[in-house]
């Protein structure tokens, strides 16, 4: 099993229940739905089937339900329009078909938050404009700074300016609520630019009574300089290359990704490597070298895990671009660097036992040099911090609970199985290694270290380390 887990995201290449089961059994962990695109309806179809392969294959599928946020866009332009360089371009707020020199936008408070000065970038950053000035009512006139061809629904970055649209919008919103009625795992929050947009989200899923999982998707600026508040609040994060690469300069993307994995994975914190991984692959049977080095540097960085877009929504090679990248994952993990990140437990933390009971475990796994660290999990809290130290052992986790089985999957190095029986300590602990074995997975002989609560029954945070041959 490949420790640095890959997310697909799903479309009209991969939404069949055939395909889902390709790319899943190829090594998907993770199958992200992307709410910018499809219908309710569409993705309660995807839902549906990695729930019934995951009781079929007995695998653990999560799926992540990326919410759109405040994507802003220009509508539909007429065909062949064009920017040119030193022409000027007007935005207006009133609907029409775009042209050379004229385009709807869609956000209504856009003459209102671009001031002059302000850059604007459309279509990933390939056209250019520089705001000469706004009637602050619905239009906005620009020049062109860097032209080219303009087409309908592209998207609108503005770097410089602070948008007043909340993070969650109206189809957030509804998005959110279909997610929460279909007990998604993990969510994705796009655009955000604080670690209140991240409480904001946490506060409507704790009001529905669900424990959905928030990524914070980092791809704006104000979310690097609120980069510690953000990890802090948000249960995992996701470093959004697209937008974040026109957003910022593109070439700052390389630093920042590593900034960020580190900071997140020290917070025990998932931390998720997105866009244009294996972008050739949406055409051609073969990436690039240097998207080859892309992968094994997000390994080599220490991510969570590694995403695919366009790749497996819309691409002609889904289930080959999931096996090349399972391959270039699992020669990267040899690279000794990634592993023993353990970090001693902080004495005022409130999981201080937990905490330090992980860390010790993970060094003994270190000392000994065992095979697996195991342990039962209510909340899938030491999953996430076994995990945040490296461990070169395996990581399995037992959980009574399916949801958090799901959750697991996006996490380093961790494998998850459904245990039901709390019996006691020692029999649950002779149990799981009995799986274990059975599943191959442990050998005679073989070091193990259980991570237990005692008394169990209380279903308490961990508190006992033990070290067994198999
Ligand atoms: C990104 O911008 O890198 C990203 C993952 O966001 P989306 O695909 O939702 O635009």
């Amino acid at each position: 099993m490949n420790k640095t887990k890959i997310i697909a995201t799903i479309g009209p290449a991969t939404s069949s229940k055939g395909m889902l089961k390709k790319i899943i059994l190829a090594g998907t962990s993770v199958c992200r739905i992307n709410f910018s695109h499809g219908t309710h309806e569409d993705h309660l179809k995807v839902i549906n089937s990695v729930r019934e392969l995951n009781n079929e294959l007995g695998s653990h599928t999560a799926i992540l339900a990326d919410l759109q946020g405040p994507k802003l866009r220009v509508g539909d332009v007429a065909e062949g329009s064009k920017l040119v360089k030193g022409k000027q371009l007007v935005f207006t707020t009133k609907e029409c078909e775009g042209n050379s020199g004229r385009v709807f936008m869609t956000y209504k408070s856009f003459p209102k938050d671009v001031a002059k000065g302000d850059r604007i970038l459309i279509d990933d950053g390939k056209l250019v404009l520089k705001a000469i000035s706004s009637n602050k009512k619905d239009e906005v006139v620009a020049e062109v700074i860097q032209g080219g061809p303009l087409s309908s629904k592209k998207g609108v970055n503005l770097p410089n300016t602070k948008i007043s649209l909340p993070c969650l919008t109206e189809k957030d919103l509804i998005d959110l609520d279909f997610a929460l009625d279909h007990k998604i795992a993990w969510i994705g929050l796009s655009f955000v630019r604080s670690a209140r947009d991240i409480i904001e989200i946490k506060d409507i899923i704790a009001a529905r009574g669900e424990n959905s999982l928030v990524v914070a998707k980092i791809e704006k600026p104000e979310a690097i300089a609120d980069i510690d508040e953000i990890i802090q609040e948000a249960d995992a994060i996701m470093v959004a290359r697209g937008d974040l690469g026109v957003e910022v300069p593109m070439y700052e993307v390389p630093l920042l990704q590593k900034t960020v994995v580190e900071k997140s994975r020290k917070a025990a914190k998932p931390v998720i490597i997105a866009t244009q991984m294996m972008e050739t692959m949406i055409e051609s049977m073969t990436p690039t070298r240097a998207e080859v080095n892309d992968v094994a540097n997000a390994v080599t960085d220490g991510a969570d895990a590694v995403m695919l877009s366009a790749e497996t929504s819309v691409g002609k090679y889904p289930v080959q671009v999931i096996k090349m990248m399972r391959k270039i994952v699992k020669n990267a993990e040899t690279h000794q660097g990634i592993y023993n990140k353990e970090q001693k437990a902080v004495s005022n933390s409130n999981r201080f036992i937990t905490d330090s009971i992980c860390y010790q475990a993970c060094r003994l796994a270190k000392n000994v040099n065992a095979k697996a660290i195991i342990t039962n999990t209510f909340s899938g809290y030491t999953a996430f911090k076994i995990s945040s130290c490296r461990p070169k052992a395996g990581i399995f986790i037992f959980t009574s609970n399916h949801k958090i089985l799901n959750m697991l999957s996006l996490i380093w190095g961790v494998q998850g199985f459904y245990y039901d029986k709390f019996v006691s300590t020692d029999h649950t602990i002779a149990d799981i290694k009995f799986i274990l074995k059975k599943e191959r997975l442990l050998q005679e002989g073989d070091l193990a270290i259980n991570i237990a609560s005692m008394p169990i029954t209380d279903k308490g945070g961990s508190n006992m380390v033990k070290l067994t041959q198999v």
